[in-house]
């Protein structure tokens, strides 16, 4: 396994592999760019199939933060961390202590955060040992619902832009794969704005509720992306668009939560050839990381005002993004990349 020749490395400034004798832990910590202040990003922990995968995920995921909190207008730099293990069966407090202690040797170049496989629990856990968390019961706690909100403001541009819906999104459709913290979120919002909702997740009560609370119909975890939809909604794994799926989408919009939703940067350029509209994923899910850095960890008042305003200039720069891209023929994901590099080179 090389770090510099990985094809997911892209002039990372750290790559830290950390190791705990006594709780095994084995995590990942990748600095990607610290031009416009510390490293943000979340704590990840995946029962990765090896080291490569996980190392592949940090340095992507970390390269994404770089890109969100740029375009986000956020004094922050992008990093990410993995944890290797099954959240489910491997998690103690213990570990989650090692893993803060790890942290708290780069001196707060990174901050983590929570992703997924972590808890509120699990932050307050690292806090005991590293001041360099963010999203801890004592601070801003969870992240989901601004990041819920600001995909549903992105939704809302990307429906106004490729549909001509400007009165909001009465009876538009959507797809939404994944009802976690912040699918389950979004698809509320949409239900209350008059959407109607396709759903799909692996877990089956989480159907269940949206089926009960919202009306939404059930659709298989295989086939929701072809759902013949106006949106459909990624809001689970990453690489939903990729060789396979490109041909198979049904929706007009791709806008979702999901980090890293295209498997390949050339996917992008696929969908903007098929005319579907695609919401760059780090635009549009950039709701946490706006509330964490209005938080008291940052100095913040952790002002629910503020943030609102701050999630609903999501809507604004994507309309932007859309625009540019039009204008230039080119995809939008190309044009959000250079639109961040433009304020974090
Ligand atoms: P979560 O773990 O709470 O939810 C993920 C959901 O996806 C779960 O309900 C899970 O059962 C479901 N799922 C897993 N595999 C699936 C499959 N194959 N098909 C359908 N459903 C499947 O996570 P979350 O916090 O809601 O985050 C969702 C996505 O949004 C992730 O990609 C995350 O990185 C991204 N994101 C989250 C935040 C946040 O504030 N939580 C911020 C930015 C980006």
């Amino acid at each position: 396994m090389s770090v510099y020749t990985a094809p997911a490395f892209d002039e990372h400034e750290n790559v830290l592999f950390g190791f705990d004798r006594e709780t095994g832990l084995r995590a990942i910590i990748a600095i990607h760019n610290t031009s416009l202040g510390p490293a943000v990003g979340g704590c990840r922990m995946w029962p990765y199939a090896d080291e490569a995968a996980a190392l592949e995920d940090a340095l992507r995921l970390s390269r994404g933060m770089t890109y969100k909190s740029a375009l986000a207008g956020l004094p922050f730099g992008g990093g990410k961390s993995v944890i290797i293990g099954d959240a489910r069966k491997d998690k103690t407090p213990a570990l989650m202590r090692a893993m803060g202690r790890i942290v708290d040797s780069l001196a707060g170049r990174y901050v983590a955060a929570e992703d997924i496989g972590m808890t509120v629990a699990d932050m307050d856990e690292m806090a005991k040992v590293t001041k360099h968390v963010t999203g801890t019961s004592a601070s801003s706690g969870n992240p989901s619902p601004y990041t819920g909100y600001g995909v549903f403001q992105g939704i809302r541009a990307a429906v106004a832009h490729k549909l001509g819906h400007n009165d909001g999104l009465a009876d538009v459709q959507v797809a939404i794969q994944g009802l976690g913290s912040v699918g389950f979120d979004l698809a509320r919002r949409l239900h209350e704005a008059g959407a109607r909702l396709q759903v799909a997740d692996i877990n089956g009560e989480a159907i269940t509720r949206a089926v009960d609370e919202f009306g939404a119909v059930p659709v298989d975890t295989h086939d929701v992306h072809g759902a013949d939809v106006d949106v459909f909604a990624p809001c689970a794994l990453g690489a939903v668009i990729n060789d396979q799926s490109v041909g198979e989408l049904g929706a007009k919009i791709i806008a979702g939560s999901a980090n890293n939703q295209l498997a390949d940067d050339r996917h992008g350029a696929e969908l903007a050839a098929r005319g579907i509209l695609n919401a760059p994923d780090y635009v549009i899910n950039a709701g946490g990381i706006i509330e964490i850095a209005h938080g008291t960890d940052f100095g913040g008042t952790h002002d629910d005002t503020a943030i609102f305003e701050h999630l609903d200039r999501i809507h604004d720069t994507l309309l932007e993004i859309f625009e540019r891209a039009d204008t230039e023929g080119a995809a939008t994901n190309f044009v959000a990349d250079q639109m961040a590099e433009e304020r974090f080179s």
